[in-house]
């Protein structure tokens, strides 16, 4: 940071400290060094001034402030799903935000904006409730949401997003209002599947659902299996109810020590599944038809307290460095299968998950969620460990999406891209109308465009 730069950031210190509750931090101190991280750790990010928010009052404060500043707004709560980074701007972020309160009567939860999915998954279950989580409960429950949020309940009870009834939020002129159905519609509609780009959420109610145990896990079969399997999984959830939602992947391991030997260094196919219906031996007899098929080489489905439903996809919790992409598939055809398996297995991308949506997340929402009609969304992750790796990841993923262009229905989930990849693709995570919509909504909720920094929505001129 050059000289003129950290005055200015000096001067915003007191100023703003003045106004809020919260903590203010600027470059050169241990605070703001820690704050500036996000849990991807190729976030590398310079803000002016990074404000900790403690109130929803604090927020709109620091929105005001930055608005007669003229700094941009960024908003963090974990660094899952870092879009642009925050540099040169005020970052705003949500972590002491972190009340959970559950309604058991009306099945809902309010909960603030940097809670993150374990602390709900954790209340909500103390009254036998479970929220609409993904695939890791370390991610912050309103970033997910705000993009839409797919997880293990996702084909029974829809996306998060649809499961979200009322937001608090900061808007762009530095205004706490509420949102829902029926008051300041539009932007409730905007914020279900549109992203952080319209206001700053300080809390919001969702939705929970009365689960506690489900039947779930994974089976692995070796690569030399992945057609067959694969043309397997295509009929078998041909059959399955609602009330099953899977996944497969195709996995190759880096050779590393603490893996067992079946997994360093190999190529591998995964079938994953959550079942959530009332009758948990139904699901275990609809997955023993795998064991039927084939022994896999590992099994872990088994009946298991919702609250250990991290343990399906065992995505890492600590902060890691990776690159996330993603693309929905036309169909699983025997045509996809081909080309999937003769590109994915022993490429330098370590994870390509396709996840099949339809069921409830298909059903029709006034909100903004961009594609309900394809079933199938895939989602590759990349190792990144250095930048280097990085731009690498990036050429692979784009090699790889060009390759299997035929299969692909040009759309993508948002909550799947990030860093450059999102912000240009934003516009093919929405069928043209609703991203018409969207830029329509962009320019009359933030005009100015101070939050930049989440999807990349440009006001409509
Ligand atoms: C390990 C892992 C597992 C995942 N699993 C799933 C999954 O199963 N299903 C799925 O759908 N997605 C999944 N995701 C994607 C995830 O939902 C997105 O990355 C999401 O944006 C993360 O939100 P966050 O708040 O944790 O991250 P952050 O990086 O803190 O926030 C991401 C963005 O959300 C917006 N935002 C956050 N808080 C606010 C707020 N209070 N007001 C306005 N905007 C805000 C901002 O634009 C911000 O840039 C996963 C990601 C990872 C890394």
């Amino acid at each position: 940071m050059v000289m003129a730069e950290l005055i200015h950031s000096l001067s915003y210190e007191g100023e703003l400290q003045n106004r809020i509750q919260g903590d203010v931090l600027v470059p050169g101190n241990e605070a703001y060094e820690n704050a500036r991280k996000a849990w991807n750790l190729n976030v590398d990010q310079y803000p002016a001034v990074i404000l900790v928010a403690e109130s929803a009052r604090d927020i709109a404060e620091g929105v005001q402030y930055a608005r007669d500043m003229g700094l941009g707004v960024a908003v963090q709560s974990t660094g899952h799903g870092i879009t642009l980074e925050a540099n040169d701007c005020l970052l705003i972020t949500t972590s002491k935000l972190n009340e959970v309160e559950i309604n058991e009567v009306q099945q809902t939860a309010w909960i603030g904006a940097g809670v993150v999915w374990a602390d709900v998954l954790e209340k909500a279950q103390a009254h036998g409730l479970a929220p609409l989580l993904g695939s890791s409960s370390a991610v912050g429950a309103v970033g997910y949401t705000l993009g839409g949020g797919m997880g293990w309940l996702a084909r029974k009870h829809g996306l998060s997003a649809d499961s979200a009834l009322e937001f608090e939020v900061v808007t762009a002129d530095g205004r706490l209002i509420f949102t829902n159905e029926t008051e300041n519609s539009e932007m409730y509609w905007v914020l279900r599947g549109g992203g952080g780009s319209f206001a700053i959420v300080t809390s919001m109610k969702i939705k929970l659902y009365p689960i506690t145990e489900i039947y779930g896990g994974t089976m692995i079969y070796p690569a030399e299996e992945a057609k067959p399997a694969l043309n397997f999984y295509r009929e078998w959830i041909h059959f399955l109810p609602e009330d099953w939602t899977t996944s497969f992947a195709i996995m190759n391991f880096p050779p590393i020590p603490d893996l067992p030997p079946f997994l360093s260094g190999k190529s591998v196919v995964m079938i994953n599944g959550c079942y959530s219906g009332e009758d948990l031996n139904a699901g275990a007899m609809m997955a023993q038809a795998w064991l039927d098929w084939k022994q896999p080489i590992t099994n872990s489905f088994r009946r298991m307290p919702f609250k250990e439903i991290d343990s399906i996809s065992n995505d890492p919790k600590d902060p890691s460095a990776g690159k996330s992409s993603g693309a929905w598939l036309k169909e699983l055809d025997e045509d996809t299968i081909e080309a999937l398996v003769e590109n994915a297995i022993g490429s330098p991308i370590m994870k390509f998950e396709v996840r099949y949506a339809g069921g409830a997340v298909s059903h029709t929402h006034n909100n903004a969620f961009g594609h309900r009609d394809a079933k199938h969304i895939m989602q590759m992750l990349a190792i990144t460990p250095t930048k280097e790796a990085l731009t690498q990841a990036e050429a692979d993923i784009a090699d790889f999406k060009r390759v299997m262009a035929p299969h692909l229905t040009g759309g993508v989930y948002m909550n799947f891209l990030e860093g450059k990849e999102s912000r240009q693709e934003t516009r093919n995570g929405y069928p043209t109308d609703k991203f018409e919509r969207l830029m329509i909504l962009k320019a009359k909720f933030d005009p100015d465009n101070i939050f930049r920094f989440g999807f990349n929505i440009p006001p409509k001129r």
